[in-house]
């Protein structure tokens, strides 16, 4: 029998929070009553800094069954700062945590065959969307190309995986030495090794409540992804440099014959072009190179990735 822990990282939740306890209630009784998880299980909310009532339902939640526990962050840090204090925190009591959304769009009842694969020996289960018939069509596109574009940079993501997967204590153990505070989970979850599997799932829809990932957040959290996993950006520039070099060589050469066979050459235009293109190409280069740069700068000061404000467990 597995001690399964969940964590659930909770942002101005409150119209689907009590929705989803009660599901993840009923799922966690069923477990415990075919024998495949203990009855001192939990299932964990962290609160990222909500503004809304997420705590007092979560502190509602505890007081009406030692099963739910919370823990409060200090203010918001991002949906992966969130999961990363659940794993962090859990991982000392539970033989294994499930990490997903509270809006439950991820299928809860799949748990028993993630279970039954990390009790098989797996270490890690990713939880893979088998269609993206709920997603507009801009997501699908924009999501499934993007997958393909980290693996071409060199991440090894899990195609159409997301944070709902399985860890074991030995993986999250093996994890919390990743110290990075650029964090980027589904892309270093991979990098610890050790024997996964997946199970596939369709993705429902959010039931209530907004999307916290508005497209400038997605659109961070991409960038994210690729500048915390991958250098190759920064290869490009110089591979670009250096593509550039070699054309004006050839400029250079082409011209100074054209001077010798005696047609000058004119026009302002081929020389404004090129002080702006190379101009951008510059910029757009130190601007890539920068970001790296900032990323250094941001490691090397080793601040705290969450602070907790408030722990909900058993002795209070
Ligand atoms: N979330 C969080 N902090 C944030 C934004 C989101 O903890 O700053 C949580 C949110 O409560 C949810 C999960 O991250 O449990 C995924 O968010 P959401 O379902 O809104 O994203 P989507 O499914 O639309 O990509
Ligand atoms: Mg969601």
């Amino acid at each position: 029998m597995t001690k399964l822990y969940l964590a659930i990282p909770c942002y101005n939740e409150e119209a689907v929070l009590k929705d989803t306890a009660a599901k993840l209630y009923e799922k966690y009784h069923q477990l415990i009553a075919k024998g495949k998880i203990t009855s001192d299980s939990k299932i964990v909310f962290i609160d990222d800094g909500s503004t809304d009532k997420t705590w007092e339902i979560i502190s509602l939640l505890h007081k009406g069954d030692s099963m739910f526990r919370g823990i409060k962050l200090s203010r918001n840090r991002g949906h992966q700062n969130a999961l990363m204090c659940g794993l962090m925190t859990l991982k000392d009591e539970a033989d294994a945590v499930i990490s997903i959304d509270a809006d439950l769009q991820d299928d809860i009842n799949v748990f028993d065959e993630m279970i039954d694969k990390f009790e098989s020996g797996c270490d890690i289960v990713y939880g893979v969307r088998s269609k993206r018939e709920t997603d507009t069509f801009f997501k699908r596109f924009t999501a499934e190309g993007y997958y393909k574009l980290l693996n071409r940079m060199g991440a090894k993501v899990i195609f159409n995986h997301a944070d709902f997967r399985l860890m074991s204590k030995r993986a999250l153990e093996a994890f919390s030495q990743y110290k990075e505070v650029n964090l980027f989970l589904r892309g270093v979850v991979p990098l610890v090794g050790y024997k996964y599997d997946i199970v596939k799932y369709e993705r429902s829809e959010r039931t209530a409540g907004e999307s916290k990932y508005p497209l400038k957040k997605m659109l961070a959290l991409a960038w994210e992804g690729i500048t915390s996993l991958s250098t190759k950006p920064i290869k490009l520039v110089t591979r670009t440099g250096l593509v550039i070099f070699l054309i004006s060589i050839i400029m250079l050469i082409y011209f100074v014959i054209r001077f010798f066979m005696g047609a000058t050459v004119q026009g302002w235009a081929s020389l404004a072009v090129s002080i702006w293109a190379i101009g951008g190409l510059q910029l757009l280069s130190i601007g890539i190179v920068g970001e790296y740069i900032g990323k250094i700068y941001l490691e090397t000061k080793h601040r705290p990735r969450y602070i907790v404000e408030e722990y909900l467990n058993d002795e209070n």
